[in-house]
């Protein structure tokens, strides 16, 4: 069976839902013939030898030893499909005990009860509960989970060639064009990697080979990724242990808890000025400063409401400490924050290199790095580059039909427009329930700062936790940030409609109801 389905499938392949009746079918086919035959006979046609075989087959279908679904996987193979489980769908305590013996004990997952999910689509998620879920918190999937035109652009490159940047294709030079035309025309070197971690990382060394300093900066509670050189960059990761001799912390512009407060004077210039004392400190150590590196969006200090005119001050100071300016756009980039398509482009400022990773693919891997010209070529005239698969034919298709989808679905307006609509709902909830201190953030980009008391601001950490549970129960998923976890997270697909910014909201609000009954 299996050598007849692959040939068959050879020539004219079978579709999945095919191979699922074609058991079925087959056995109809052999029950059909004995009685083809009879009436055949009728007529006074000839007794065939196919008859017996057939006759002969029918007990044998029976006496198979193996399962009805596994003879069915036989046939799915012959189609090059993977099987269908036999056993039933593991339960979530199950699943739980075989996470914890392979992948460890400690791995942080998010909620108090882990949620296993099976089912993207738009910006809805299916869980083994059997429960549909508003995803109001996941930015990889940009343009909705399992979008159709970037699962075609991925099949349709992965059935033609899937290689990588030492030959020509022409997928990798197109992405290369498509995204360096969105940017400042200073910007017109691409070099491929896998995830945002190693663009940021790779960016630092060129940084590192082109001032020759060794020095970095990044912003207090900072997260840039998991590598050896860009772990430094990321407070977040430990801030107890944090303390690297060539590196500096900025204070981060929080405007609602840092020392200068929204609608101060001058506040801007005030917040820059806290850069002072690192970058001099920095530049007067034998180390130099090589660069800065800051995410637009300011997501791991809880969605700041930057000051206009704040971090160009900044990159200001660090190019004048002969530093250089690396933009993550891993959070801000895609058009997330509404303004416009890259987080440095709605601070207006011009980096020296911007990183790109999460949203790229939505959802496959691809990290890219952009930087000027003369500071790649200085760099591989020292260490050459290539990374396997970065650039591959297969990324870079996904990468495309991310930016067409962008481009066709109005995507940047929409993060304006249904993010402005969600911040002012959120500024309604904020007038019914005392635990919410401030809304902020740009695009669909927000923050929900909880607090205990409106005045000393002290930082509602516990129930925070709680309401990204309690959220969840109602069907609606979200998160927690900030250096104090007091901030609820909302960073949905850019495809977040109006509609679904009420349905966030109303569980937010059957939340806070449910909180206060607790409290
Ligand atoms: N930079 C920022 C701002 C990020 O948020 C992240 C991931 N959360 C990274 C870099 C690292 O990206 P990756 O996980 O793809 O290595």
């Amino acid at each position: 069976m299996l050598q007849i389905t692959k040939g068959y499938h050879s020539i004219t392949p079978l579709e999945e839902q095919e191979m699922d009746v074609l058991l079925s079918l087959v056995e109809t086919r052999i029950l059909m013939n004995p009685v083809i035959q009879a009436l055949r006979s009728e007529g006074g046609a000839p007794q065939s030898n196919y008859q017996d075989d057939c006759q002969r087959a029918f007990p044998l279908l029976d006496e198979v030893e193996i399962s009805r679904m596994a003879f069915v996987n036989i046939l799915r193979r012959g189609a090059a499909l993977p099987p269908i489980s036999t056993s039933g769908p593991d339960t979530v305590d199950g699943m739980l005990e075989r996470r914890k013996r392979v992948m460890g004990k400690k791995l942080y997952m998010f909620y108090d009860r882990p949620l296993h999910l099976v089912k993207g689509e738009g910006v809805w998620l299916k869980a083994s509960d059997g429960k549909t879920y508003l995803d109001c918190y996941n930015n990889v999937p940009h343009v909705g989970h399992c979008h159709p035109y970037v699962i075609g652009a991925i099949d349709r490159q992965m059935r033609q060639l899937n290689t990588n940047t030492r030959y020509l294709s022409e997928q990798s030079i197109a992405y290369a064009e498509r995204l360096t035309a969105t940017l400042d025309k200073s910007l017109t070197a691409v070099i491929y990697v896998n995830s945002g971690s190693e663009a940021n990382d790779i960016a630092w060394r060129m940084a590192k080979a082109w001032t020759g300093h060794s020095g970095g900066l990044a912003m207090d509670f900072a997260y840039h990724g998991v590598t050896d050189a860009v772990d430094p960059f990321s407070p977040s990761n430990d801030m107890a242990n944090w303390n690297f001799p060539h590196m500096r912390v900025i204070t981060p512009p929080d405007d609602y808890r840092g020392p200068f407060k929204r609608g101060d004077n001058n506040i801007a210039q005030r917040y820059a000025d806290l850069a002072d004392a690192p970058i001099t400190d920095l530049a007067q150590s034998p180390c130099g400063v090589a660069a800065a590196m800051v995410d637009s969006a300011f997501m791991s200090n809880g969605m700041l409401d930057v000051p206009n005119g704040y971090l160009a001050a900044v990159v200001g100071k660090i190019r004048a400490a002969g530093g250089l300016f690396i933009a993550d756009e891993v959070q801000s980039g895609f058009g997330r924050m509404g303004t416009a398509l890259w987080g440095h482009q709605h601070h207006g400022v011009v980096p020296d290199f911007v990183t790109i990773g999460k949203p790229a693919g939505n959802g496959h891997p691809i990290g890219v790095l952009i930087t000027r010209p003369e500071i790649l070529d200085h760099f591989i005239k020292t260490a050459p580059f290539f990374s396997t698969f970065g650039g591959n034919n297969v990324s870079c298709a996904a990468g495309i039909a991310v930016l067409d989808i962008i481009r066709d679905e109005n995507l940047v307006e929409n993060c304006k427009t249904t993010g402005a609509y969600l911040k002012a709902r959120l500024l309604e909830l904020k007038n019914k329930f005392d635990l919410i201190g401030d809304v902020r953030g740009v695009g669909l980009a927000l923050g929900v700062e909880l607090v205990r008391d409106r005045r000393t601001l002290d930082p509602a950490t516990a129930e925070a936790k709680r309401l990204v549970n309690l959220v969840r129960e109602q069907g609606v998923l979200l998160g927690s940030e900030g250096v104090l976890g007091n901030i609820l997270k909302i960073r949905p697909p850019a495809v977040l409609q109006p509609a679904h910014a009420d349905i966030a909201v109303a569980a937010l609000e059957q939340a806070f109801l449910k909180m206060d009954r607790m409290i």
